[in-house]
Parts: C-alpha cells; sequence; structure tokens
C-alpha cells in the first residue's frame, strides 16, 4: 500500500467514524439545549445519515410514484425557468449546507423507481438518498421532508416532495431556494427553529437564500464543522505532494482522498513524466459523484509557468480536464487543485486522474456508503405500528389537508406521518408552512396571505413576531 493513499484513507477513515461517533451520541441527547454562553434556538428532528462522507440527492423524474401519485416537479418548474436554472436552487442549497459543515453531498441520477418501498436506506445504486420530486398539495403547505434514518429506516428517509399547487418564484416569493435550503436541513436532520430570521424557522416569512448563526450551529452540531485539513503542508509548489510513486504501469495515477476545506486553501501536487508516456499527460480533477465542490485546476511546469487552468464554474459537484502536450519522460509538472469561488461549493470532497498514456483511465470510485434497509424508528413516540384508533386523527387530517399525499401535527411539532400508500404503511415527514397557523388550531386552512396577516402570532410569547409576508 502507498504510503500517501494509506495516510489520506485513514485520515478520511478517521473523519468519517469521528463524525459518526458523534452522530451517534447525539440522536440520544434532546432535541433543545441551552449551550454555554449563548442560546441555540435550532433543534433537531433526530436523525441523520450514518455516513456523512457522502451523501447524494437526486431528481425524481416526472411519474415517479409518490404514494401512487406520479411526481410532477418538472413539469410544473419548467413553466417557471429552464430545468437547470431551477435545479441550480436545489444544488446551490446543498452546497450552502455543505459549505459549514463535516459532510460531502452530491448528485447522482434517478431511476424513477417509486419512492419507499424496498432498497438501501443510504447509498441505493437506483437513486440519492435525497430525492427531490413534487406533488400537489393543500396551498397551506411549501413542501415536506420525509424524515432522514433512523427515523424512516429505508430508502424514503430524507425524500423531499415539493408543493407542486404553488406559484414558485426564483428570488422572489415563494422563492425556491429558500425552500430548498429549509427542506433540505430536514433531509439533513435538522429540526425547527425558534427564531424567526432561521432558515430552520417552521414559517415562510420571507426570502432566506444563507444560513443564519442558528442554523449553522445545527448542523455544526450534527455533522461537525467542516473537517481540518488531512494534508495541510501542501500550500505551494515547494511543498507539493508527490503522487509519482502511484503511477500504475500504464502510465496512470488514481488519486481518490482530495479534500479542498476552502477557496483560501488550494491543494499542490506534483508528478513526474514516467518513460511509459505516450506523450501527452491529461489531468482530471473530480468532484462530481464525491461532493459539491466546484473545483478548479491549474497545470504548472517546472519552470512555474502556469500552462493552463479550467473551471467548473456554476457547478456543483463537477469534472474538469486539462491536457498537455509532447511531455518528455522526467519532467515535473505541478497541480493546483482548489474552489473555483468563494460560498457554496468552496469545500468538498475531489479526486485527481493523471493519464500519461492512452490506455481508459476510470473515474474515481465514491466511499462505499451502503447501509441496508432497517425498520423505521419513528418520533415523537409515534411508531410505525400504530393501531387504527390513533391512525383515525392523522387519516382525516391526510384527507382534508394533505390531498394526494396524506399527514397529520403531532401535538408540539409539525411532524407528520406520511401514507405512501402501496402497503408501505407511514412515513415520517416535516412540512413548511406557507403562512404562520393560528396559535390555537389544530388544522391550517389554506389562507390567501393578505388575508392571513392577523391569524399570525408567535409561537410563544418571548420569541419574535413573523415578519409579514411579503406578497409578491
Ligand atoms: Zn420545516
Amino acid at each position: 500500500m502507498n504510503r500517501i493513499t494509506a495516510r489520506c484513507r485513514d485520515a478520511v477513515r478517521r473523519i468519517r467514524d469521528r463524525d459518526r461517533d458523534r452522530a451517534r451520541a447525539r440522536t440520544l441527547c434532546p432535541a433543545v439545549e441551552g449551550l454555554e454562553d449563548r442560546k441555540l434556538l435550532s433543534t433537531a428532528n433526530g436523525g441523520h445519515w450514518y455516513y456523512p462522507i457522502r451523501i447524494t440527492y437526486s431528481f425524481m423524474p416526472d411519474g415517479t410514484s409518490i404514494g401512487g401519485v406520479p411526481s410532477n416537479l418538472f413539469q410544473s418548474l419548467n413553466a417557471i425557468a429552464p430545468t437547470t436554472t431551477w435545479q441550480d436552487q436545489f444544488r446551490k442549497a446543498a452546497a450552502i449546507w455543505q459549505q459549514v459543515a463535516g459532510f460531502n453531498i452530491v448528485e447522482v441520477p434517478d431511476s424513477g423507481d417509486p419512492v419507499g418501498g424496498v432498497g438501501n436506506q443510504q447509498n441505493d445504486p437506483r437513486y440519492g438518498d435525497i430525492r427531490i420530486g413534487g406533488t400537489p398539495m393543500s396551498m397551506g403547505y411549501l413542501g415536506y421532508a420525509l424524515l432522514p434514518p433512523p427515523i424512516n429506516g429505508g430508502p424514503d428517509a430524507g425524500d423531499i416532495v415539493m408543493n407542486t399547487s404553488q406559484l414558485w418564484k426564483i428570488n422572489n416569493d415563494y422563492d425556491l431556494l429558500s425552500v430548498a435550503i429549509h427542506e433540505i436541513g430536514h433531509s439533513l436532520g435538522m429540526g425547527h427553529s425558534a427564531i424567526a430570521t432561521a432558515d430552520m424557522y417552521s414559517y415562510y416569512n420571507g426570502m432566506k437564500q444563507t444560513l443564519q448563526s442558528d442554523d449553522t450551529s445545527g448542523i455544526q452540531y450534527l455533522y461537525g464543522p467542516v473537517p481540518a485539513d488531512a494534508t495541510p503542508n501542501n500550500v505551494g509548489l515547494s511543498s507539493a505532494i508527490d503522487l509519482s510513486s502511484l503511477i500504475d504501469p500504464q502510465g496512470r495515477v488514481s488519486y481518490a482522498f482530495g479534500y479542498v476545506t476552502k477557496l483560501a486553501n488550494p491543494e499542490y501536487y506534483k508528478v513526474t513524466v514516467p518513460s511509459t508516456t505516450t506523450g501527452t499527460m491529461t489531468v482530471t480533477m473530480q468532484s462530481s459523484l464525491l461532493s459539491s465542490l466546484t473545483p478548479r485546476l491549474s497545470v504548472v511546469n517546472s519552470a512555474q509557468q502556469t500552462l493552463g487552468t479550467v473551471t467548473g464554474t456554476g457547478l456543483y459537484g463537477a469534472t474538469i480536464s486539462f491536457t498537455v502536450n509532447n511531455v518528455v519522460p522526467g519532467e515535473t509538472y505541478y497541480l493546483v487543485a482548489k474552489a473555483a469561488k468563494s460560498g457554496p461549493g468552496e469545500n468538498g470532497a475531489f479526486g485527481l486522474l493523471i493519464n500519461f498514456g492512452n490506455s481508459y483511465l476510470p473515474p474515481i470510485t465514491p466511499y462505499d456508503t451502503t447501509v441496508a434497509q432497517q425498520p423505521d424508528q419513528g418520533v415523537n413516540g409515534w411508531s410505525p405500528e400504530m393501531t387504527p384508533k390513533d391512525m383515525r386523527r392523522p387519516l382525516r387530517f391526510l384527507r382534508n389537508q394533505m390531498g394526494p399525499n396524506q399527514g397529520d401535527d403531532t401535538p408540539d411539532s409539525q411532524v407528520i406521518a406520511i401514507k405512501l400508500g402501496d402497503g408501505q404503511g407511514v412515513s415520517y415527514a416535516d412540512a413548511l408552512l406557507a403562512t404562520p397557523r393560528r396559535q390555537s388550531s389544530r388544522f391550517r386552512q389554506p389562507l390567501h396571505p393578505r388575508q392571513s396577516s392577523h391569524l399570525r402570532q408567535p409561537l410563544h410569547a418571548t420569541h419574535p413576531r413573523p415578519s409579514r409576508f411579503r406578497h409578491a
């Protein structure tokens, strides 16, 4: 085993084990607690992903069965913006969370298999851990997220269903990015915050396109902060990590263990051209399938001249390549891998591929994060084995409020039970409400925002009143 490979793999493993142990311990803790001198008002919903090193998401193709109802997210959102534009709101939302916490999140393809059913809890080969779709719902809802493992133990854990009856906007109310941040927060394990300005506040009360400190504290409580640089010393050409010992007999290097912690921390590598070269050197930086890092790669020669720079600007997870022609055995080249910009996408895992010949060089294989399906653990005293009597109130609510899907409030939270149908029983979800609800009412009406201002009350007397909904 190569020393560099072993060292970096061990570092990755340590981070993974630390995060997993920490997350395990946290599931036993109360959902809300005051810490030291500052008050944290964010909550955890009791779930988290077992392998934070790679959490995936995917977009359900239209027609995907969500409890028997076909998803129509593409049809409805294609009407307001090009597909890439609205999908980028979700991609950016995922990267916004990754930017502040110790996990990688990345998009993968989606087969369109029905939501739920039998499959892996994490790393199902057919779709992302978090699947994003949409169905029409009551206008009181913007969307809901099925809570992450172990609350939901099957492949439906973390899935997001947007209300496709809403008139979605980009950079205006109801703002898709703001709601995507909120729902992905739930899918990662965040509960609601008591702070009205937090993204994880229970109601939509205006655009929130960045995280508040309360949201950041909450997600770091679950997954820890962005990990420290596992290779802190390769900060310049003179301290570049030498990958030459990884060159295989076909003239290829596959280095899987890169991680960019922030824009200001580029990773320097070098490689010496082997005698087996056919005369070209193609260097590839890959964050696609690995993380939401927006990559930027430069190749520098031994005279310290930059031969070229490629970027994946605008992409959250990408594969970029640069080829140098007429390389000569014995020459040394430097590779500078970093983020393309600050903000969402400035951190995350990546791999480097170097090919000095014509042999096929496969992409970096992602870390195996497979967790098999487990029984639902439930939440708030609810269990999948509820009696018919227990189910009566939920089911009535389901029909009244959730339209084609079905849910109900538990007394003191917005966790709802969703009956996905097809004999799958009940799943557990958290909904984002379009408007604040009446304090004492169990049922919410689909109120028009302008008509409902007098009904908006703070959840508790000491909390600030939600700001007025700005109607588009
Ligand atoms: Zn919510």
